[in-house]
Order: C-alpha cells, then structure tokens, then sequence
C-alpha cells in the first residue's frame, strides 16, 4: 500500500541471467541417495533469460511467458505453477520476506528449454534477485546463493555469473576469475533431453561395461589455464564431458551436429552438459559468426555467443 495515496503501488523489477556452457563436466557414479557427484566448470555465456516481477494486490504467485521470447515454445512442456523453478524461486522468496506482496513472474525464453544449459535455473536465479529487490528482503548473496542451491544445483552458477568450478553436486561453487572471453556456437535442437533420464542412460552405459567410474576429485588445471588465456586452441584439447555419450545414446542426430560442426571450422565441439544443445569453439568471434552462418545453411538453428558474462543483473526498477 502506498502509506498517502492508500492505493496499492505496483513495481516492477526486471533481471537478466545467463545460460551456462559446462566446458568440463565429469560425473562420478551413482550415489546411494539417486544422486551424481560432479567435477564441473561452468561457463556464463551471452545468451539470458529475463524475468520481470511485478507486484500485485492479489497474494500468490502467477507466471507467464513473455511474447518476446526469442525461442519456438510450441509444444514445449513449460509449466506455469508451482513445477515452474522461477514459481518456486518466488516462492521461497515470500517465506523469507517481511514485506512480501503478490507477484506477477513474466519469463522471457531465450536460452533452448530442455537444452541443457540450465534455463530454468537463469530464471530461478533472476526471480530470486528480482524478488529480493521487490520485497527489500535484504538478503547477501551468500543467503541468495543458499537459497539457490535449495531450487537446483545449477541455480547458485546463474546467480554468480562468470566462470567458476563446480563440485559436489555443481553448487559447490569456486570463482575461477578466468575473465578472457571464448566465442562459441551453440545448436539448438528442436527437441528436448531430460536431464535425469541421460544421467540414468549414462549409469546404463557404465554398467554394460561393468565400468565403476572414479569420484571425481577436481577439475584438469590445464582447462582453468586455457579459459584464463582464452585460448581457443588449447581449451580445444581439453574439453570433457562425460554425459555426451549418454546424451548421443539418446538422440543419434547429435553426433551429426558435432561432425557438421567440426567440418565446417569449429576448433571442437560438445554436447553442453546433459544436451542436446551442442557448443561448437570458435578461434574467435569473427569465426564464430562465420560458422554460424555457414551451419544455418543446413537448416541448423545456430547462435554464436561469448563467455564469460556476468551473473544475474537488475536491468530495470520501476514503479508502475
Ligand atoms: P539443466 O541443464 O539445468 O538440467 P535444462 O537447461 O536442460 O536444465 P530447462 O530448460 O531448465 O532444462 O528445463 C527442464 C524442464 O524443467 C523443462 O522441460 C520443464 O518441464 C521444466 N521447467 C521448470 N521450470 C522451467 C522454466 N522456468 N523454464 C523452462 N522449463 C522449466
């Protein structure tokens, strides 16, 4: 309520928060409590999703998606209640906010829903920040990043930004402080990969070949030293993911992706994290542009992108 007016002041808060490319990503076996521990660096490129929160008079929490999503959302599976993470992230926000008030969640799509670069996690974590501005909860972001870290485990990686090594479950989070930018194309698929069952096929695989994998114990330094020279070429060398297999098990076409990719001047390519979008290195971001073109010739959706790029930002504040 505004105190002279009586009448309800509505705000609106507006974030921006990345997508991620994990350059490592090894992932040890499965756990006695379902999950995997990982060994991951994660990589904030310039592809962001945005969330405005307004305020509204009416408690609770609704969600839509903005019409300017850059994305084709038909027949993907968004749900706008409390499955929604940015939903959630509202969620918790209110139970720790004095002065929590209704609020309006509108999510603008740009980063591929299903793709595996932690799309609904950008929109947790923009919602978290959002809600926190709307409200005046106050919080650090220490306290930001713990609740982060209650909504899923790449939610406190969009909330930092940047570059960063990930354990346990990923949100083990250390700042990597690699600033030098690699210019990368991502492939959208026009399907999606559920994240838990290329985990599952990924334990499948390991089993058939009675391969008890190693809990993984940290990141290869020569990954780290690459990113903090940008150097294209050498980081070429080391990228690792282990659910590419698993990712590739489950939809063929991905290796003809990364072979098309290769072909046609990538310095090298992966599946990004549990996929099926593909991030193919460029040398830089003339090359970068250069490949994506040549790549939407096959019909590819193609988006050259750099990283790092900062995490979760307001980008606008108002009062309606
Ligand atoms: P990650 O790599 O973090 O596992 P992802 O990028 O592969 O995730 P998301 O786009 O985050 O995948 O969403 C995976 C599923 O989660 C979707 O298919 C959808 O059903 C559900 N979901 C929940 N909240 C959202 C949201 N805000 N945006 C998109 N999907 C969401």
């Amino acid at each position: 309520m505004n105190a002279l007016s009586g009448r309800f002041a509505a705000r609106t808060v507006r974030v921006r928060a990345p997508g991620k490319v994990n350059v490592a990503l090894d992932v040890g076996p499965l756990r006695p409590d379902g999950y995997h521990s990982v060994a991951s660096v994660y990589l904030a490129v310039s592809l962001y999703e945005e969330v405005a929160a307004t305020s509204v008079e009416t408690p609770g929490i609704t969600v839509s998606i903005s019409p300017d999503s850059t994305l084709d959302l038909d027949g993907m599976d968004i749900p706008l209640d409390n499955r929604n993470l940015a939903y959630r992230a509202a969620a918790i926000m209110a139970d720790v906010s004095e002065h929590a008030t209704g609020v309006h969640l509108e999510i603008t799509k740009r980063v591929p829903v299903a793709g595996g670069m932690g799309g609904g996690s950008a929109d947790a974590a923009a919602t978290l920040l959002a809600c926190d501005a709307l409200w005046n909860s106050g919080l650090s972001r220490e306290e930001l990043a713990h609740l982060a870290a209650e909504l899923g485990a790449d939610v406190p990686f969009s909330l930092l930004g940047g570059t960063a090594v990930g354990l346990g479950l990923g949100d083990d989070l250390s700042p990597a402080l690699a600033k030098a930018q690699t210019h990368w194309v991502l492939v959208a698929a026009d399907f999606g990969l559920s994240t838990p069952e290329v985990y599952r096929t990924l334990d499948r695989l390991r089993a058939a070949e009675g391969v008890e994998a190693p809990e993984p114990d940290g990141v290869d330094p020569r990954i780290l030293t690459a990113l903090r020279g940008g150097d294209a070429e050498a980081l070429g060398t080391v990228l690792v993911n282990d659910l590419q297999r698993a990712a590739i098990e489950l939809a063929p076409s991905l290796r003809d992706t990364l072979g098309i990719g290769e072909s046609h001047g990538a310095v090298a390519g992966m599946v990004s994290g549990s996929g099926p979008t593909v991030a193919l290195l460029a040398e830089d971001s003339i090359a970068a542009e250069g490949l994506a073109q040549d790549l939407r010739r096959f019909g590819l959706n193609a988006l050259p992108v750099h990283g790092p790029v900062p995490g979760a930002r307001i980008v606008s504040d108002t009062l309606l």
